[in-house]
């Protein structure tokens, strides 16, 4: 008989510690066959995977070159999934939230290999929301984005960040902004803000390796926050939180 066909689920391993794994992901790593994982997932969570998975690093580090390429990455997934093998592919976070995640859903309906999306606990969130920052507010903060601070420098003007009208829409406590991918260019990021017009006295947060035992929070302004966290030895993975949301942090920050 035909082995069924295989399937992949493209799994959300939350931000870092290793129960702020959905159920739902637990599940089906522990069913999975092979596992295919990026370098931000907690070693704790391939422990629930049994012992015969077949395990595939994938990952990079910030800039650094990658085991893989995106190409061959959905080669793999694709490949593994038509010998019929039930494969997660495990990314940190939210797999659709700056994780290429898409790309990869693209490259399988594409190759007309069925697979499910099992969202997970971005760091968007649970990075402000470990260092006591609600990103929303009654107040204050009537609207949330998360911006990539690593875009595409090649990318063309007309689709690529409106920092404009971002630095307008969130100043006087109206947004937060959330920005990932933050540090290698943190100094040009919230310089874009300031050279917008948000003022250099709006609360901005960096927090670093959230919900971790590893987790570092600073707390600054727009205008010093880039040496506030140079002084702090601030590095990836970290989030950046502007806006006056940030603020509250001070009264509520509870987890480090
Ligand atoms: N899909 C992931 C994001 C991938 S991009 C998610 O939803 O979280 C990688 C970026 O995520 C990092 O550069 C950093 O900005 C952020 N990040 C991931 N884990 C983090 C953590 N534990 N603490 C702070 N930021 C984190």
């Amino acid at each position: 008989m035909d082995k069924p066909a295989g399937k992949v689920y493209l799994v959300g391993a939350g931000p870092g510690a290793p129960d702020l794994i959905t159920m739902r992901g637990a599940e089906v790593i522990r069913r999975a066959e092979v596992i295919v994982y990026d370098y931000l997932v907690n070693a704790e969570i391939l422990r629930l995977a049994s012992p015969t998975a077949e395990r595939i690093f994938a990952g990079k580090k910030g800039g650094a070159e990658r085991a893989f390429d995106q190409a061959e990455i959905n080669r793999i997934l694709i490949d593994r999934a038509r010998a019929g093998r039930l494969v997660v592919r495990l990314k940190g976070g939210d797999p659709f939230i700056f994780g290429r995640g898409g790309e990869e859903a693209d490259a399988l309906a594409a190759a007309g290999v069925p697979f499910e999306v099992v969202p997970g606990v971005t760091s968007a969130i649970a990075a402000p929301a470990f260092a006591g920052i609600p990103l929303t507010h009654r107040e204050h903060g009537s609207f949330v984005a998360f911006l990539t601070g690593h875009e595409d420098l090649d990318k063309d003007p007309a689709t690529s960040l409106p920092w404009d009208e971002l630095a307008r829409a969130a100043a006087n406590g109206r947004g937060t902004l959330v920005i990932l991918m933050a540090t290698a260019r943190m100094r040009s990021s919230l310089t874009r803000l300031l050279a917008a017009g948000l003022p250099a006295d709006t609360p901005a947060a960096a927090v670093q390796s959230a919900t971790t035992s590893a987790q570092k929070t600073v707390l600054a302004t727009l205008g010093t926050l880039a040496e506030e966290s140079a002084r702090a030895g601030i590095a990836a993975p970290a989030v950046i939180v502007v806006g006056e949301s940030a603020r509250m942090r001070t009264d509520l920050q509870c987890f480090e």
